[in-house]
């Protein structure tokens, strides 16, 4: 799960890309609205946490923008405690939940894990395909009990996969992924990944299709 955290106060952005982190999310901090929309035309995210005092742009506008790109993901806004108007205009410009500052660290969170569980289902449960098992919140994969041992690149890519088991995830997808570890990608990382994981999974039950131009899908085998 990939979040865009926009907020310009950088102690609370450290606090919360920690926080976030340690709960297996992959957190890009953004701290001005324009580096953000930036961002959003480059890559896709599951969820934006919004800081709506953002020092270049007004953030209630910049909400606006986002939801007038159609952009169907979750959005969080952090508002100023008195700021009640704001709040009101941010639910109906189209967040999704708001958080009042101060808050707790946990309790952000929290409010987090509630809203992907909302608009994603999956990621709190536990996925079975064929013979896998993948815990995504504690990051767990296993095959009929026993743990897989995969690198952190490998199970990156498979546990976006599995997320969206049955739907097709672009090149592009995946490449952020692999991106949001540190070492240098080479431009044909992700077939290469691919080709690594085909191979793990050949005999569990699940394979990996190519849906030329589109991207990849993963899915129970029938001969297992
Ligand atoms: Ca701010």
């Amino acid at each position: 799960m990939n979040i865009l955290l926009i907020e310009d106060d950088a102690v609370l952005a450290d606090g919360l890309m920690h926080t976030l982190s340690g709960s297996g999310y992959v957190v890009t901090v953004a701290t001005t609205g324009s580096y953000a929309q930036q961002l959003l035309t480059a890559q896709d995210f599951d969820l934006i946490v919004l800081d709506l005092g953002l020092p270049d742009m007004d953030g209630l506008e910049l909400l606006r923008k986002i939801r007038q790109r159609k952009l169907p993901l979750p959005i969080m806004i952090l508002t100023a405690r008195d700021s009640v108007n704001d709040r009101i205009t941010g639910i109906q410009q189209g967040a999704d939940d708001y958080m009042s500052k101060p808050f707790e660290l946990k309790e952000l969170e929290a409010r987090i894990h509630a809203l992907i569980r909302r608009c994603y289902g999956g990621f709190n449960d536990v996925i079975v395909l064929g013979k896998l098992t993948l815990e995504p919140r504690n990051h767990r994969l296993s095959v009929e009990g026993q743990p897989l041992a995969l690198s952190a690149r490998e199970y990156g890519v498979l546990e976006i996969l599995l997320l969206q088991a049955g739907k097709v995830v672009s090149k592009d997808r995946i490449a952020q992924r692999l991106a949001a570890d540190d070492d240098a990608l080479t431009d044909n990382a992700v077939e290469i990944y691919i080709h690594r994981l085909r191979k793990r999974l050949e005999s569990y039950g699940v394979l990996i299709r190519t849906v030329r131009g589109l991207g990849y899908l993963l899915e129970a085998s029938a001969d297992v």
